[in-house]
């Protein structure tokens, strides 16, 4: 029998930006580990975290002693005895009082910020119009931040804040470079922030926060995968690819926009210079547009897609027909999607998902009709099931990435 290694290594080192595996490296990402399977898993015990992570129980009693010593966990019950008399498994818990994380979300009408502690429990939400001038609003956003830190001043750290933007976002400049929604441009997001708040600050693409929320706070039965595409339908289509665990983010910080991928090439001019592009057919814009060519000459004018969505729930037959379209081009796009990417799970958000019930069989339908692998039936297409709003989770998992991910070695 052929003996293969336990590991599959399959990363080319970065030499550009080395990150040797030295002594300090190999702490932090077991510490990083172990965090980890507790935000998963608590409460939970060490004997259990090392039959999960594979570490010795004298490696596991060290590094939870220096994150009880951090204050980043806490034991819970301790001194308890069992019946027969012997000292049980003291379970242990994230500390949720150790960091208190800021989240941002910026739309095109309303922007929201949140404050949430270290298991994820928001413990602040207020929310404001969005301003037309960045400068302004921006100093505005930090002045909140900062009467929120004083307010809760109970936490130990605030290690950050994560923006979530919508449009073309440059996460390695900071900058927010455009959108059709928002009348932004080249914004150093990033810089303004931090010099009103001396926090610092992560950005990131709507579309990609919520894909990052996904594979951290998803549904149970999705939380582990490690191949995710995420569909944001609003205004625009734009998509967020988690592969192997961590965002894709493209050579220039701008993939995701495969709303911009052609589907008929006969179609109506777009925005971006082609003809027929998938946004055309998909996204709200399309279903509103689609239903104004639908109505009855004395139908009700609907601008908003809430709207639209409860003319669906009133039975009204255009606006539930101009849906349905949305749904067969939506399959038609995440067909190709999931033949080129072979996704685990397809999660598509925005409003048009509260007509799940409704949209899914037409979307399941389409894509089943289309895919090449022959495994196609297990790949699950699921609504995001968030109580806040996707990319407002996906603003606050941007710092908690930050806090938990594991580089990648070499
Ligand atoms: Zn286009």
């Amino acid at each position: 029998m052929v003996s293969r290694p336990r590991h599959n290594f399959s990363r080319k080192p970065n030499l550009a930006d080395v990150t040797a595996a030295g002594h300090d490296m190999l702490r932090l990402v077991n510490r990083r580990i172990l965090l980890s399977i507790l935000s998963d898993r608590q409460p939970i015990s060490r004997a259990e975290i090392a039959k999960i992570s594979g570490l010795n129980k004298a490696t596991i009693s060290t590094i939870t002693g220096e994150l009880l010593k951090d204050s980043c966990i806490v034991e819970e019950g301790s001194g308890r005895t069992t019946p027969i008399g012997g000292k049980p498994p003291t379970p242990l818990r994230l500390n949720g009082k150790r960091f208190g994380l800021f989240g941002v979300d910026i739309r095109a009408d309303e922007t929201i910020v949140a404050l949430c502690d270290f298991n994820n429990r928001i413990v602040a939400r207020i929310s404001f119009e969005t301003g037309s001038d960045p400068v302004v609003f921006l100093s505005k956003i930090g002045k909140e931040i900062r009467k929120l830190r004083t307010k809760y001043d109970s936490f130990i750290e605030f290690p950050g804040i994560g923006v979530s933007l919508p449009g073309l976002v440059d996460n390695h400049t900071g900058k927010f470079l455009l959108s059709v929604v928002l009348p932004w441009r080249d914004v150093p997001v990033v810089q303004l922030l931090e010099k009103a708040t001396n926090l610092p600050v992560i950005i990131d693409n709507s579309a990609r926060c919520s894909a990052l929320a996904e594979i951290w706070h998803g549904k149970a039965q999705y939380a582990h995968v490690r191949n995710l595409l995420y569909v944001s339908v609003s205004t625009g289509l734009a998509c967020g690819m988690v592969i192997d665990g961590g965002l894709y983010r493209g050579g220039n910080n701008t993939a995701g926009q495969f709303g911009h991928i052609p589907i008929d090439i006969n179609g109506n001019d777009c925005r971006c210079g082609q003809r027929g592009c998938w946004d055309l057919y998909a996204s709200d814009k399309a279903t509103l547009k689609r239903y104004l060519e639908l109505r009855v000459t004395n139908g009700r004018r609907v601008t908003t897609m809430r709207k639209l969505v409860e003319l669906v729930e009133a039975g009204d037959a255009a606006a539930t027909e101009a849906v349905r379209e949305t749904a067969r081009y939506l399959g038609i796009g995440i067909t190709g999607l999931i033949n080129g990417l072979d996704p685990e799970v397809v999660v598509i958000g925005g409003e048009i998902t509260k007509l799940w019930g409704l949209i899914e069989p037409i979307i399941v339908e389409q894509t089943k009709r289309n895919l090449l692998a022959p495994r196609s039936h297990v790949i699950a297409i699921r609504p995001s099931a968030f109580e806040v709003r996707p990319s407002l989770k996906g603003a606050l998992t941007l710092i908690q990435n930050s806090l938990l991910s594991v580089p990648h070695m070499g």
